[in-house]
């Protein structure tokens, strides 16, 4: 969006490609969905194979008695991206979405932004992206069935992305409200998979070799129960992720591997908050690079502990603007003041105004 001041040039520096909603909507119906899942999972384990390359820090948690607020910053030294995002589970009875998120890229060696992007589709995507990839290291072999427990906004992008990535193709959904289930199944319908829709979590799991839980309560709920999980399951956790907030019965996690993305973040907020903080989890990427084991055995019970790390945005981000060179499907903004004289900003201002005031004279 170009500036209408007369004297006012931004150099192409200082505009900021800006992906809005609609924005996102046309790029992910245009690459089409499933392929730009894939695509998205090998941007997350490129990033997350030079994992040691990035600043790590847990998010930055504003709490309240609804919900959270969280800025999530990483940097690559050539690049740093950050994503604001919140989670207020009350909002889905108003008729607001439980998380939206927008983030920015940044030139490191000038600090100036390079793109500005809604997040709240993109977070969806990258959130199955991640877990389909963790899966693909972790599920017993030759899965083809998965429970998905929790049929809100991220059920049908985590469906497809296990589909696509893991070649799941059969999903046994459940959620407490009826309706959450009939809308998934819906909208997974000729997609090529099966749907069973089931009436209680325990109907969900049958015969499951990967159960998702994906519900949102702001307490220690227990979704999963130690007598539902039998031995060689993996369990993708990604609703537990918050201090007070968690999914699944204590029991559990001691019967488990446990996979997580960054553990000093995992710790505050995901299902391991309820253990003592010394207790063995092995970090993702380890597992990509080999330096950690991952599934030894059929009968092991993996689980991923997912609460969302600040580098997935990161590769999110990075995709989408690698995407921007073949698509229109952005604006510029004129974000940054550019005086000519970068010293004369207010120089830059009061030459404004004196232009407007001619204008109108
Ligand atoms: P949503 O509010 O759209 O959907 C949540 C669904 O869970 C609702 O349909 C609700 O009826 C259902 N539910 C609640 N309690 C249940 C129970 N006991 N049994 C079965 N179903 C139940 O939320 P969403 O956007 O789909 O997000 C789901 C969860 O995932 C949230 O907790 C969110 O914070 C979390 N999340 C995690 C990540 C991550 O990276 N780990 C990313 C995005 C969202």
């Amino acid at each position: 969006m170009a500036s209408n001041i007369p004297n006012h040039a931004p150099s192409k520096l200082a505009m900021v490609p800006f992906v809005s909603v609609e924005h996102m909507m046309k790029l992910v119906n245009g690459i089409g969905v499933k392929q730009f899942l894939s695509e998205l999972s090998v941007y997350v384990e490129e990033d997350f194979l030079r994992w040691e390359l990035f600043d790590k820090a847990p998010r930055l948690a504003t709490h309240s008695k609804e919900g959270v607020i969280e800025l999530m910053p990483t940097s690559d030294g050539e690049v740093y991206g950050f994503k604001y995002v919140n989670g207020h589970p009350k909002n889905m009875s108003e008729g607001f979405q439980t998380v939206t998120a927008f983030g920015v890229l940044a030139n490191v060696s000038t600090g100036y932004p390079m793109l500005l992007s809604e997040m709240t589709i993109l977070t969806a995507l990258r959130t199955a992206a991640t877990s389909a990839l963790a899966a693909k290291y972790l599920a017993p072999q030759g899965s083809r069935c998965m429970a998905m427990i929790g049929n809100g906004a991220q059920c049908e992008f985590q469906a497809l992305a296990f589909k696509e990535i893991l070649g799941i193709n059969v999903f046994r959904l459940y959620d407490i409200d009826a309706t959450a289930t009939d809308k998934a199944s819906r909208n997974l319908s000729g997609k090529g998979i099966t749907i069973v829709k089931c009436k209680s979590s325990q109907e969900a799991v049958e015969g499951a070799q990967i159960i998702t839980t994906c519900t949102a309560d702001k307490q220690y709920a227990t979704i999963l129960t130690d007598n539902m999980v039998g031995t060689g399951v993996h369990i993708n956790a990604i609703g537990g992720d918050c201090p007070g907030k968690t999914e699944l019965h204590r029991d559990i996690l001691l019967r488990s591997d446990i996979f997580v993305e960054y553990a000093p973040q995992t710790r505050i907020e995901g299902e391991i908050q309820k253990l003592p903080q010394d207790h063995a989890v092995t970090e993702l990427w380890q597992v990509m690079t080999d330096s950690s084991e991952g599934r030894r055995t059929d009968n092991q019970i993996t689980l991923f502990d997912s609460v969302g790390f600040a580098i997935e945005d990161f590769s999110a981000l990075r995709y989408v603007r690698d995407q921007l060179a073949h698509t229109t499907n952005y604006i510029d903004l004129d974000m940054i003041a550019d005086p000519d004289d970068p010293r004369d900003l207010f120089g830059m201002v009061m030459r404004a105004e004196d232009e407007w005031q001619a204008t109108i004279c």
